[in-house]
């Protein structure tokens, strides 16, 4: 088992472990982007979020759900950024779908999701709206 991940979950690799609940493994990231940091990860090794099955899904969110409140309590926090980065070109560095909980503070420093993003787009609203409408269509006639 190479995945850093799944050794987290099977105990092989040493970690701040928050929770485990159904279908989902808290712990605390390494290398922390604020006090509180935390990775909330589905049992099953897939790496990107829509290759997870239905109910792994429900179960990673539902444990985001459980956790954002503790986690933000635990250390005084305001509120919290919660993030995926969703494939290689993304950032993600681990593929092994992981859920980050960053606690935020009035005045931290730190922007909103709207800060990552600096490219315009180019395309008009509707022209992409259509292709992903009919891009579901598709998905839901694949068998
Ligand atoms: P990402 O860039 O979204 O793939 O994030 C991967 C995260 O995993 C980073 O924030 C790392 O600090 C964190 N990380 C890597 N190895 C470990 C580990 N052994 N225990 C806890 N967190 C880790
Ligand atoms: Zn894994």
């Amino acid at each position: 088992m190479s995945c850093i991940f799944c050794r987290i979950i099977a105990g092989d690799i040493k970690a701040e472990v928050i929770a485990r609940e159904p279908g989902a493994f808290a712990f605390l990231d390494v290398t922390p982007l604020a006090d509180g940091h935390v990775l909330i990860v589905p049992d099953a090794h897939v790496a990107r979020i829509e290759d997870l099955s239905a109910s792994d899904a429900a179960a990673l969110f539902r444990a985001v759900v459980a956790l954002a409140g503790p986690v933000r309590d635990a250390v005084g926090a305001a509120g919290s950024t919660i993030g995926i980065n969703n494939g290689e070109a993304t950032g993600q560095t681990i593929p092994h779908v992981h859920v980050h909980i960053v606690p935020r503070w009035p005045g931290d420093g730190g922007g909103s999701v709207h800060s990552i993003f600096t490219a315009k787009p180019r395309r008009s609203l509707p022209e992409v709206g259509a292709a992903i409408r009919a891009r579901i269509d598709a998905s839901k006639d694949a068998p």
